[in-house]
């Protein structure tokens, strides 16, 4: 049976105010972003407006909508009204949750009210303290972003429909730098839910702060995490442990890169173009891109779900390699996301570039379910 549309990634702005060091879309390899409308045109929001709904009135499963970027408070508000106000005419919110996801800078009291009246719940990139978000996330100048991103959460924390608008804090791990300063810190700014992401990389280009394929830095970090969250009395959920704590239940995870269930994930680039998980793109030029470069003025997304190469490029989430299929760790890490899989001479057959990080953090939170005599898979 064909696959359903688990998740459709919005590119509704195809640049970014900010210019982050380690950012996948404009500082990896693909450089397909400079072709895109800068961006969403009136068009193309309609088109997708009419699939998203037909898609819904064809499938079983409700599924999320994420509006990305870029970042995409770019599309500018009377734009996001005509998406978001189209979308929920027909896309109630608690089959069809609506989030967006931004670096924070152009938060404002007439976009929160927007997402307020439609139920868009808001999640702000931002690496932690001062120190931790300066490495990487600056603008085109050079400047620190930091000011800026932590103003917008406090308007977020300060509108009065908070407690839903603000999903919480999605970080790229700086292993340099305290696991505890980065949650405490999290945790002063509000962030009702964390969530972390391992740096680009692979096994042709090291992750930043990574010195081999067997070194554990990020496993050490995440364990200090760990620690942070285990010995809080009032902690702040973390998806990513909370997943792994799942799948050791022998429950499914929530979100691709853990586990072993493939996802339906679609991109939809400003022009209109589907495409697979954009995070392909750090492997090589064109990763993410079907091979028939279909878009949604002219293809039905049940098309695409229904295809081979679709159902080809899902079941990536699945690792192919012999290591991975022979690891007792295989379906609580499910060989983390094909990113990390890659090298120009093997392709994605192969572990995790963090497969030692993810050995590493896995056994500790499996260790500490044991001891409270928890059973785990
Ligand atoms: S990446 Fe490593 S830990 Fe993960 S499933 Fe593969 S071999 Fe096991």
């Amino acid at each position: 049976m064909a696959l359903q549309l688990d998740t459709a990634l919005i590119k509704t702005a195809s640049r970014c105010n900010y210019d982050c060091s380690y950012c996948y879309v404009y500082q990896g390899k693909d450089t397909s972003w400079r072709d895109q409308p800068k961006r969403m045109s009136e068009d193309v929001i309609d088109s997708l407006i009419e699939q998203l709904i037909i898609q819904a009135n064809t499938q079983t499963a409700g599924f999320a909508i994420v509006l990305h970027g870029g970042e995409p408070l770019l599309l500018g508000l009377n734009k996001l009204t005509a998406l978001i106000r189209g979308l929920r005419q027909k896309l109630d919110p608690e089959r069809y949750p609506i989030s967006l996801q931004t670096n924070g800078a152009l938060i404002n009291k007439e976009f929160l009210d927007l997402f307020s009246s439609e139920k868009v719940s808001v999640s702000v990139s931002i690496d932690g303290d001062q120190g931790a978000n300066d490495i990487a996330r600056v603008d085109i100048k050079g400047n620190s972003t930091f000011s800026k991103t932590v103003n917008g959460i406090k308007a977020l924390r300060s509108h009065t429909d908070s407690e839903f608008l603000f999903a919480g804090t999605l970080s790229v791990i700086q292993p340099s730098l305290p696991a505890i300063k980065t949650y405490d810190f999290l945790k002063s700014l509000g962030s009702p839910n964390m969530d972390f992401l391992m740096q680009d990389g692979n096994h042709d280009r090291l992750p930043q702060g990574k010195s081999s394929f067997t070194s554990t830095e990020y496993g050490d970090w995440l364990c200090e995490l760990f620690e942070c969250y285990t010995s809080d009395p009032t902690p702040v959920p973390i998806r990513f442990f909370d997943d792994i704590v799942r799948l050791l239940l022998g429950d499914s995870g929530t979100k691709e890169g853990q586990g072993t269930d493939p996802y339906g994930i679609l991109i939809f680039e400003t022009d209109g173009e589907i495409r697979k998980n954009d995070t392909l793109r750090s492997s090589f030029d064109g990763a993410d891109f079907f091979t028939s470069r279909w878009n949604v003025r002219n293809t039905k997304i049940s098309d695409v779900l229904s295809s081979s190469e679709f159902a080809e490029y899902a079941h990536m989430q699945i690792p192919i390699c012999e290591a991975c299929k022979s690891c007792e760790l295989q379906s609580v890490c499910g060989g983390g996301m094909p990113l990390y899989r890659w090298s120009e001479d093997h392709g994605y057959d192969a572990p995790s570039v963090y497969c030692h990080d993810h050995i590493k953090i896995i056994r500790s939170v499996k260790e500490r379910l044991m001891l409270e005599g928890v059973e785990c898979v």
